[in-house]
């Protein structure tokens, strides 16, 4: 596992927005953020699943979050406007921004992909993150010391046989973060990088390996080090990097 200890008030005062923060890893990082003192955005796309965590979060006491139900597939560029109009009202400014939802999609030999689960898939895993990412940039260079993260995939750094267009969709972002962290020339505190959970015990690892025992694979509680890591000050100065949450 990613070799770090978190200090109880290591986001304490950030406000970090978390795609897919209703389920799975995305939902882990929420309530590990709100546990180390962060205020967390939560958007996703299923209202039920982000109220659960919002009542998760309240219950233990820590800092009130925020809900914003959004399908990334449906999104347009005016939805991240007035989220981001929203945030500057609220907060004015992010202190941290997790890209974690995704679709699995189609994996099948590439002959077989039908173009429009091509471009669904291409639209919440790719399109999404940009047009967030761009909508959340003034608010971003506004905090003292803000962190973009962006989840990848082992697939998305070196390609594999029937993996299809998630796998296209993750070498995506780590170009996208790799442009935007090499545009980061020091005027703001910006840093910018990519975490590789690994294999990890969620409904989209089952959906991709059905006949795995679960078991096997770690809770996504367990990687956050990275995560934690990434999102406060003592990666300050880690820019570019495509990390791995099991080390
Ligand atoms: P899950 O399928 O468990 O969770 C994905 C989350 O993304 C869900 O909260 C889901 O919402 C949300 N989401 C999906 N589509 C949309 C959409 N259109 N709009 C808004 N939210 C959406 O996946 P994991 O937790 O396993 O994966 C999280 C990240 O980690 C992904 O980027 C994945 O690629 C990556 N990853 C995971 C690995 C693993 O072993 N689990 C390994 C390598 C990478 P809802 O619950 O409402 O459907």
């Amino acid at each position: 596992m990613f070799d770090y200890r978190a200090t109880p008030d290591l986001l304490q005062g950030r406000v970090i927005l978390v795609t897919g923060a209703g389920d799975g890893i995305g939902r882990a990082c929420a309530l590990s953020c709100a546990a180390h003192g962060a205020t967390v955005v939560l958007l996703g796309r299923t209202l039920s699943k982000l109220e659960a965590v919002y009542d998760e979060i309240e219950a233990a006491g820590h800092p009130q979050p925020a809900i914003c139900p959004l399908n990334l597939e449906a999104a347009v560029d005016k939805d991240y406007d007035d989220l981001a109009d929203q945030l500057f009202d609220t907060f004015g400014k992010l202190d941290g921004l997790v890209h974690n939802a995704a679709l699995l999609g189609p994996r099948t030999l590439m002959d077989n992909v039908k173009t429009e689960d091509w471009q669904q898939l291409m639209q919440v895993n790719v399109n999404a993150p940009f047009a967030l990412t761009k909508a959340m940039m003034p608010l971003l260079r506004a905090a003292p010391d803000a962190s973009v993260v962006f989840v990848s995939s082992s697939v998305g750094r070196k390609g594999r046989a029937y993996w299809g267009p998630y796998a296209v969709s993750k070498f995506a972002l780590e170009g996208l973060m790799q442009v935007l962290a090499d545009e980061q020339d020091g005027t703001s505190e910006i840093r910018v990088n990519s975490i590789n959970p690994g294999a990890t015990r969620t409904a989209m690892r089952k959906a991709a390996y059905p006949a795995e025992e679960p078991e096997k694979n770690p809770e996504p509680a367990e990687i956050m080090p990275a995560f934690l890591y990434l999102l406060g000050p003592d990666s300050k100065g880690v820019n570019g990097q495509a990390l791995n949450a099991r080390g």
